[in-house]
Parts: C-alpha cells; structure tokens; sequence
C-alpha cells in the first residue's frame, strides 16, 4: 500500500536582481498554481518575496523553478529561502506592494517582444497599427522611470488612464500585461501626431523628419536619397561622422553590412544596439551617409513605431539622433521644436513623455567578441557588481568626454548612459539630471564623491560642489584599469597598457600612452609612451599635421620637411613651438596622438572634424592593406619610456622607399601591437603579474586591440578588456567608483 504524506511545509523566499516590472509576481503565480502550491507573493524595496506552502518536493522545485524559468526580461541574482510556520489556509495570492526604502532594480527598456508585434502587424487585433505597443516582456521602462517602485503613478504613465479592456489585462495574472505599467492602446494610451502612414510618405519624398522615438528625437531620411542625407548632413553641421542606419530586419541589415552569426545575434538582441560592421560593397546607401568609411552603423527597429515605419518605408532609414553637432539628443518636445526647425522638414511627436534621454547604444563586434563603444539605451541602468564594496554609498562623476556618472553602494554600481562630451551647458544640466536622478532610483546618499585628478574637467567642478561629502581624486588611467578589473571582479594587481587621447597625471603632464602596475587601491607607472610636444594643445587634437610635426622633431632633432599639404610657414612656427619646449607645447605620451601623427604622415587627413577620427581612418586604410612581409618595426624600451620613435622613423622609411600608405598603415599597427606586447610583458615579468589588462579609447581600434591581444597571450599572459563598458571615457566613473570604494 503507497503511504501518501500530506506533510507541508511553509517557505518564504526573497527574491533579488531586476525582478519588478517584468513579469516576475505573473510567473510566480503561474508556477505555483502548476505545482499546487498555496502562498503569495509582493513586490517590495528589496524586489520579491514569497511565501509558498505544500509538499517538501513540491516546494524544492518551485525554488528551482523559480529562477531557472523566470520571464525574459528578469535578472534573478539571488533567491534566499527560510522555512517558516504552515499555516494550512489555501489559494496562491498577489499581493499589494509593500512600501519601503526602494533598492529594487529598474529594468532596462527593452525592444517590441515577438507577441507584441505580432499584435500589431495582426489587422484583427485592438492594436493593430498602435505604435505604442508592450507588455511585461517588453516597452520602455528605464526612459519612463519617475522614481521607484516601479509603478504607473510613478512613470510618464501616470497621466494615461487605462481603458476597460487595458484594465483587465492589466489585473489579470494569467495575461501577458499583468501589471505591465506601460500598457495602453489606441483607446486610452500615448498617441503619434502624425499617422504612420503620412511619416512614410513624407520619407518617400525626400524630407528630413525628426522623431520622437524611445529615448529621444531620432532625425530620420530614406538612407538612399542622395538629396535627403546631403541636406541632414549640412543641415546637421556634421560634416564627417557617420550616420546610423535603421533597416526593417536581418536581411534588410545583411544587404547594408557583412554579418556574422555573432554579429546577427547582436542586432537582434533585445538590447537593440547599433552595430558597426563592414560596409558592403554594393549597399544601398547615398554617399553622405558614411562618406569614407568602410564600416556602416546598422540597428534593428526596437519599438513598434519602428517596425510600422521600416515596413512602411520600404527601405532602410537614416535614424540618427536629433542633435546639432556635439550637443545632447533632443527630448523634451518643446525644446526639440526649437532646435529642430530648420534641420527637420517636418517634426512628429507623441504625447508619451521621456523621462530620461538616451541614445542609442553603440556595439562593435571583435575577434574577442563585441566591443562596446557607447553604453546607453537598453543597458542602462543595469548593474555591475564592484570586486571590494563599496563601505559609505559613492558618487563617482566620470571624466569629460564621453561623460558617464554612477552611483554605488555596497557591492553594487550603476554606471549611467552615455552623457555626452561636458562641452556645453546642456550636456552639463543632463550630468546634474543624471547625478540626481540615479541617486534617486538607486536610493544612494553619497559619503564619498569621486571625480578625475583634472581640476579644469567641468566634472571635476561639479564634484567640487558637493558639500559634507568625503571628495577622492582618481588619476584617469588608474579609473580606467580600476574600472577594466573590477567589471571583471579583480582588485589586482594587473599590468594595465592604457592607450588613450588625453588624462590628466600626477606630474601635471599629458598621459595618455601608459602601462600602470597596479589594482584598485593604487598604481605605479611601470612606463609610458615616448614623451612629445603637444604643440598648440587643443588645436594639435584638431590638427593631426602638427603630431607629425611633433614626431619628426623629436626623430631629427631640428626642424624637418614639411609634410604636403600644410602651409610651411605654419609648419616651421610649430617646429620652433616643439624646439622651444614653452607651455603652449606641454609634453604629452598620448598614445592617441602618435595614431595622429602617423595618420597625417600617411596622407590620411591633416585636420579632423571630431576626436579620434584620423586615428579611425588610419585604422581603416590599415584594414583594406595587403599583409606585409616584412618584420614589425623594433621598438626600445629602455628608461621606462616605450620609444615611439622608431615606429614613426619606420613609417617614414616605408612612405619613402614608396610602400603604398595602406600597407604602411597596416604594418605600423602591427609594429605598434607588437612593441606594446613587448613592454608590457618586460613591466608585467619585473612584477611578476600575470594579466594584462588593454583599456582606454584607442583600444577602439579593432586592429590594434586584435593584434596587441594576440601578442600579449603570445608572452603567455592573460588578457582582460572592458567587456561591459566602453574602453573609452565612458567607463571612466566606475573605475573611480571601484577605487573610491577602497578609498
Ligand atoms: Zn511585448
Ligand atoms: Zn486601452
Ligand atoms: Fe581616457
């Protein structure tokens, strides 16, 4: 005879990660319906908690199941369980949310889920054509968020009341929309002010729309009239950089770039990033487009007003943000009015607000695996664990260009989206807005407030002004080693090679070519790049002719040749500049500006229109070169210094015996990668370190960071790379974060 046991047993378990707004108190209760369970379950500050009573078996596979089938926009990080006394009652609840201190995470927004857009591309369905579509698998969240808990009141929600039929998919449980606070139809929810249709047609004829998307404005155009994207261009004040392209789907995006399995699952991730992959020949895109670059910036729709529009356009789209020049993306509807008359021919809006502005987030995929270039919309806010907590809550605020903030306590940092270059005032107030409103979300009352070692970084201003709170200074190469390591959960020490434009070091020069020995809780200045003038300062960023100039007068000693192309006169005061050693020409070991120098003496541009792009010109003339058989060029290392100089001779003697410039191009980043190799593991042995670490904006190089990775593991180390955040400067404010936590 089967002995039946009607013993029960009672659990409660809290459950923590991303677990509000995605459907996680839906999925609880269907699985414990599914295993007979009786209990309930809430939403409070900490994010879940659970109480479940039945079998013993029973309960061992809800708490299985619990995570290991959790809804897919749910990030389950720890489920703790206690027993607790049974109380016999029946049925499984919801229950109200429970107030409290928030530290609940906010989900990132995330793109139209399958069943969404299937709804919308379904005549017979309510939302058939509503642009504003989602449910707990999908829609805006991060760029809605108010403040927390993640509720309708406290998002740009609130002002929308639902319909009857909105209404109860919203009470139900066993819908989709359970409690999904952006739900809404073309009943009750956010409205285009402008159909579909006549935004398609618009694009059809040749205008140039701007519109209001997810995180901001985009500036839209057919990607294949020649007339619309020269005009955006001009219009724009862009004169080189690339624009980004929007294409309906996989094979839409596969007649624009080159793609890889890798690269297919990126662009349909529900991230949605714009991918920089290689351009194909015969890419239907007008030439103002990306004029020069082999690579083209292609991302996939992510809300279903994209998805409505693409299918309506009948071909890919320009979706670049609505900005002119280096200011922040438009979002606030009236102010995008204002700034977009007279670049946009016609300017469509809704009635959602965004709360938040984001841009799209920037993905470059590598031999190593993606590269990230900027970290906004769909990332943020997720979290990153730091290697050491975090004692008192921290503000770390970041670097300059490519500015980023975050927030830490405890274990836990939220790096925030990409803010933009602290050129100006509105860049500077959407700093502030991100400083107040992560400390908000994230409930983080700052003790320690941590800023770069530039005293002029606008940044640095900012977290001067903060009162009552302990104030840390991080040096900018150390925050970018920190921030490599602890993403990665290291505190060191590692021999970090960080190769970037600028960064403020401790003796008053420009860093910017170094391998630092060291972890989170400080560094040693193993070597750095050979040191040079930087004649003129910011107009030598501008002016990649005057590195060149630079580079040869270290090399010859006296004043060399001028390069073709730049005046002789100017060329011979910028000699003399170098020659005299005056403060206009402080020294720099800047790692970007050598990739500067190198480019002009390749003929690649004397001048720039944006930050590094002599630099990714180079990168992509070296791309398009047949190997060279030759040896890499040798590089001294002697005295610390990494001697640059006969990387640059090399270049030199190459142009003069008549290599073409690809090849030479190619060969220096081959002779640069090795010689760096070299360096850092001589530096790395001395030390007896085993890992490398390769971070900052020059290793954005796709070749280089190829190269001098391979090199590297050839010495036997180990390699890590910024994996969750940009090498750039955007990843700068975690790593002050990382080390102000050991502070
Ligand atoms: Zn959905
Ligand atoms: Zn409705
Ligand atoms: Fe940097």
């Amino acid at each position: 005879m089967a002995v039946r046991s009607d013993h029960r047993e009672r659990v409660r378990a809290r459950v923590e990660g991303t677990v509000q707004g995605v459907g996680f108190r839906p999925h609880v209760h269907r699985l414990a319906g599914d295993l007979g369970l009786a209990g309930w379950v809430l939403n409070d500050s900490r994010g879940v908690l659970v109480e479940v009573e039945g079998p013993p078996e029973a309960l061992e596979r809800f708490l299985h199941r619990v995570a290991a089938d959790a809804p897919p926009l749910a990030v389950v990080e720890r489920v703790t369980p206690e027993l607790v006394e049974a109380t016999g009652r029946a049925g499984f609840t919801i229950r109200a949310s429970a107030p409290g201190a928030p530290e609940a995470l906010v989900a990132a927004d995330a793109a139209t889920c399958p069943d969404c857009l299937a709804e919308v591309l379904d005549p017979a369905d309510r939302r058939h054509g509503y642009p504003f579509a989602n449910c707990t698998n999908c829609g805006p969240r991060f760029t809605i968020v108010t403040a927390v808990p993640y509720d309708r009141p406290l998002t740009t929600m609130a002002a929308f009341e639902m319909c009857a039929a909105c209404r109860a998919e919203y009470d139900d449980p066993g819908d989709r929309r359970f409690h999904a606070q952006p739900n809404a139809c073309p009943e009750c929810g956010p409205r285009l002010s402008l159909p579909v249709a006549d935004v398609a047609r618009a694009l059809d004829d040749g205008l140039v729309v701007a519109l209001k998307g997810l995180g901001g404005y985009h500036l839209a155009c057919r990607a294949d009239h020649e007339g619309a994207t020269a005009a955006l261009r001009e219009r724009k004040h862009r004169e080189d950089k690339p624009f980004a392209l929007m294409a309906a789907d996989l094979d839409a995006a596969g007649e624009l770039v080159e793609l890889t399995a890798a690269e297919r699952g990126l662009l349909t991730g529900r991230e949605r990033p714009i991918l920089i992959a290689r351009r194909r020949r015969d890419a239907p895109v007008a030439a103002a487009v990306a004029p020069g670059s082999p690579d083209l910036g292609v991302m996939m729709p992510y809300t279903p007003l994209h998805h409505l529009l693409l299918t309506a356009a009948g071909g890919p789209l320009v979706m670049t943000s609505a900005n002119v020049s280096d200011e922040p993306i438009a979002y606030r509807d009236g102010d995008a009015a204002e700034r977009m008359t007279g670049i946009a021919d016609l300017i469509v809006s809704h009635d959602r607000p965004i709360h938040i502005r984001t841009d799209d987030s920037v993905v470059r995929s590598t031999a190593l695996g993606p590269l990230m270039v900027r970290r906004a919309r769909g990332y943020v806010p997720g979290s990153l664990e730091l290697p050491v907590p975090a004692r008192e809550p921290i503000t770390a605020y970041g670097a300059e260009l490519k500015s980023t903030v975050c927030v830490a306590k405890g274990t836990r940092a939220w790096p925030s989206h990409h803010i933009g270059d602290l050129e100006n005032w509105e860049t500077l107030r959407s700093l502030r807005e991100a400083v107040e409103h992560f400390e908000r979300v994230f409930a983080v009352e700052p003790r320690v407030v941590a800023h770069d070692l530039h005293p002029e970084y606008l940044s640095t201003k900012e977290a001067a002004d903060r009162d009552g709170v302990r104030h840390v200074a991080v040096q900018h190469h150390h925050a970018h080693l920190a921030a490599c390591l602890a993403e990665h959960g290291r505190a060191g020490p590692a021999l970090g090679v960080i190769y970037d434009g600028t960064g403020y070091g401790p003796d008053e020069t420009v860093w910017g070519g170094e391998l630092l020995a060291g972890g989170l809780t400080g560094f040693e200045r193993a070597a750095h790049l050979w040191p040079v003038r930087l004649p003129g300062r910011e107009r030598a960023i501008r002016e990649p002719w005057r590195m060149a100039c630079a580079w040869l007068t270290e090399i010859e000693g006296g004043e060399p040749a001028p390069l073709p192309g730049v005046d002789p006169e100017r060329w011979s005061q910028v000699a003399s500049l170098c020659l005299s050693a005056t403060a206009a020409a402080p020294v720099t070991t800047s790692a970007g500006r050598l990739c500067d120098a190198v480019a002009a003496l390749c003929g690649v541009r004397t001048e720039v229109n944006y930050e590094g792009q002599a630099a990714i010109e180079l990168e992509a003339l070296a791309t398009a070169a047949v190997p060279d058989r030759r040896a890499p060029a040798p590089a001294r290392q002697g005295d610390g210094a990494l001697d640059g100089r006969e990387l640059v001779a090399d270049v030199v003697e190459g142009l003069a015996a008549g290599h073409d410039p690809a090849t030479v191009a190619a060969r220096f980043h081959a002779s640069f990668a090795s010689c760096t190799a070299a360096a850092a593991a001589r530096a790395a042995g001395e030390r007896s370190l085993e890992t490398v670490v390769l971070s900052g904006g020059v290793f954005q190089n796709r070749l280089l960071l190829e190269q001098t990775a391979a090199a590297v593991r050839g010495h036997g180390l180990e390699i890590l790379r910024p994996e969750l955040l940009p090498p750039n400067d955007g990843g700068i404010a975690y790593g002050q974060a990382a080390v102000a936590a050991n502070a």
